[in-house]
């Protein structure tokens, strides 16, 4: 019967593979209607300046809540979406709520801050994306001065001349790049010079290893990502701290940003809202 033809068929392939495989065509069929169903979400994690210890920017992430499993992570959908080309909508997406959200922050008489949004490979590659984000930034009124778009270093190493044309074409316009997940992906370094790039954002990886009671040479590549930075005059922002060791560690080390849960787990714009009323003013690191 059926039964066993089913048994049978799935005998035929490893079983982790059938599995994988019908998984991802079951999130394709969803994600596909996930935006026209408002189940993709932007969230905000505040980024910390650890000087002062003031909010001064924040990342856009994207969030998808199914009405039925519930939320989703970006690990598992974001890759589906880059495979299928459904990133270019909701990449267009989250880039327009971000800028809308950020300037009607500003409209509010919060403190000003600059909002990173994540650009994927395919987004980067697309024809026209000066354009858009150009139309976006109109749409919204946001000036481009308050937008950083983050890449992965794998983007800049596809298709190098293009890129290099694109970024120099966002540059211009006032918009600021940031190489996310820096030190984890190709490792050439001749190309910081040739990309107007403006921020280093140190991989989570390189941060989780700064420990109290560890060996020091634990926080190795964070320090020799921050000297790269210094020597290059680039921004850098520390991703994923979650300890006050960190912190204080980064900031002898002489980080400039931090983000993490130490501050603030991403938060859904209603509650960054209150986040930058009540403390967009004053001092964040004191408190922790
Ligand atoms: P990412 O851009 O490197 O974002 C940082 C990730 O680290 C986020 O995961 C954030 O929630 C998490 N994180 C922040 N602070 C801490 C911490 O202290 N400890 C730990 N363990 N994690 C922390 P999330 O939101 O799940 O996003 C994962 C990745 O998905 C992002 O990595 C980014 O590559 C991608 N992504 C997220 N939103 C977007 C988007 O709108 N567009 C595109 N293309 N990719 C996105
Ligand atoms: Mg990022
Ligand atoms: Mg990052
Ligand atoms: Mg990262």
């Amino acid at each position: 019967g059926a039964k066993e033809l089913g048994r049978n068929l799935w005998h035929l392939h490893a079983p982790s593979m059938n599995q994988e495989a019908s998984e991802r065509l079951l999130l394709e069929n969803h994600l596909r209607r996930a935006l026209e169903r408002d189940e993709i979400l932007v969230y905000y994690q505040p980024k910390i300046e650890l000087q002062s210890g003031r909010v001064v920017g924040m990342e856009a992430l994207v969030r998808w809540h199914h009405s039925t499993w519930g939320w989703v992570s970006p690990a598992k959908f974001i890759p589906i979406a880059e495979d299928t080309g459904l990133i270019a909508a909701i990449g267009e997406w989250v880039l327009g709520t971000a800028c809308r959200d950020t300037k009607r922050w500003q409209d509010l008489g919060l403190p000003p801050v600059r909002v990173a949004v994540n650009l994927s490979a395919h987004q980067v590659h697309q024809p026209n994306l000066v354009e858009r984000v150009e139309e976006i930034l109109q749409e919204t009124g946001l000036p481009p001065r308050f937008l950083e778009l983050e890449l992965t270093e794998s983007i800049l190493m596809q298709n190098t001349e293009r890129v290099i044309d694109t970024l120099h074409r966002l540059r211009r316009m006032g918009i600021t790049i940031a190489i996310d997940d820096f030190g984890t992906g190709y490792s050439s370094l001749s190309y910081l010079q040739r990309f107007p790039i403006s921020t280093l954002k140190i991989d989570q990886s390189f941060v989780s290893s700064i420990s109290r009671d560890g060996d020091r040479l634990e926080g190795v590549i964070a320090k020799a990502v921050l000297a790269l930075a210094q020597n290059l005059d680039l921004e850098a922002v520390a991703e994923g701290v979650e300890t006050l060791d960190q912190q204080a560690f980064l900031r002898d080390a002489g980080c400039d940003f931090a983000q993490g849960f130490l501050y603030s787990r991403p938060l859904p714009a209603e509650e960054f809202e209150k986040l930058l009323t009540e403390r967009g003013h004053t001092s964040y690191t004191e408190s922790v």
